[in-house]
């Protein structure tokens, strides 16, 4: 479903039928303020961006919302898993590089 800021985002859900007007991410869920969602933090967030570049389906995202002195600069953090490498992924965008093989460019030097 498209966000409010006009971005297409898998986690996104608004109901408008009838008047009514919820919207909510179904990826962050219903956390507790201050780290609660708004639809505001759609614009900067990252999800929409790393689920155009992969589309790995062991690719797991969890998000949440962090905040910086005094509550200004919120915004979503995420981090990933691959269920089938069983590892955390450092760069979802390109993915662990188990099922799809890197480039020696993008590959760690410590390798
Ligand atoms: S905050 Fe991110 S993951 Fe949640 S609905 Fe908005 S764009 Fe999608």
């Amino acid at each position: 479903m498209r966000t409010p800021s006009g971005v297409e985002c898998q986690f996104f859900y608004g109901n408008y039928f009838r008047g009514r007007n919820t919207e909510e991410c179904r990826l962050i869920g219903n956390a507790p303020p201050p780290n609660h969602w708004k639809s505001d933090l759609c614009k900067t967030c990252p999800v929409p961006g790393i689920m155009r570049a992969n589309a790995c389906p062991t690719l797991v995202l969890e998000a949440r919302v962090s905040s910086g002195l005094l509550g200004r600069f919120r915004r979503v953090n995420v981090s990933a898993y691959c269920t089938r490498s069983k590892q955390k992924v450092d760069k979802p965008e390109i993915g662990c590089g188990l099922c799809h093989s890197l480039p020696a460019f993008l590959k760690d030097d410590k390798e």
